[in-house]
């Protein structure tokens, strides 16, 4: 059977957490054990992220410099943005936890902690989170929604083939991130580069003319030499 770049993407953790310790040890931790980690410091940067990135679970500390953790579950909510959240927090006092969880937080973990439970709290969340199919990928006014098989750029729906689809769905899943012709080319179309050297960058450019051109703010870009990167770009 093909494969798709859906059941190969890496899963992506955002932790949003002050004590740089701690966020430190927690991300070594983590891509120890195969996710891709972004770090924010503050909850103003970790809500960019979150909004503008697709996270697979985001762990939030609730003591955090200016937007504490519940202000920023609060506010991602509000924007329908439904994934797993896993509060971290040093108090333990029930009415903390059943505010987090009136809140919309999923699941909640007291310091200090193992790292082989907070891994397992992660990997939980994961499961139940894959259930529950959160399948739209976002970037700025980019949106794919791989369940309806729909792309939209602001609101206006993207008339794509089927290839393009996966193309962009696939730089979407690895926004931020460098990919090579070669690694597109496996992952995309199942070959090696070498069969069809012009393929990936006859179909980017269809791509680009309809998910770039008529629009501003452009989000493909080439990094030369090596391959494409999906980004905002100021
Ligand atoms: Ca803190």
């Amino acid at each position: 059977m093909r494969k798709t770049p859906i059941s190969l993407r890496l899963m992506k953790i955002l932790v949003v957490e002050d004590e740089h310790k701690t966020s430190a040890y927690l991300k070594r931790g983590l891509e120890e054990n195969g996710f891709v980690v972004d770090v924010a410091e503050t909850g103003e940067d970790g809500s960019h992220l979150a909004e503008t990135h697709s996270y697979d679970v985001i762990v939030l500390d609730v003591l955090l410099p200016g937007r504490d953790g519940w202000n920023v579950l609060t506010g991602l909510r509000r924007r329908g943005i439904e994934t797993p959240v896993l509060f971290l927090t040093a108090r333990d006092a029930v009415r903390d936890r059943v505010k987090g969880f009136e809140l919309g937080a999923d699941d909640y973990l007291v310091k200090p902690f193992a790292f082989s439970e907070f891994l397992a709290r992660i990997r939980s969340l994961l499961r139940r989170g894959s259930a529950r199919q959160s399948t739209v990928l976002r970037l700025e006014d980019l949106e794919v929604d791989l369940a309806r098989h729909r792309a939209l750029r602001g609101s206006r729906p993207l008339d794509l083939t089927p290839k393009e689809f996966q193309l962009l769905s696939f730089l979407l899943q690895r926004s931020g991130e460098v990919l090579s012709r070669t690694l597109i080319a496996e992952q995309v179309w199942d070959i090696n580069f070498e069969s069809d050297s012009n393929l990936v960058e006859v179909h980017m450019r269809r791509l680009r003319s309809k998910v770039d051109d008529p629009f501003e703010l452009k989000l493909i870009h080439t990094v030369r030499g090596v391959g494409y990167v999906v980004e905002k770009r100021t």
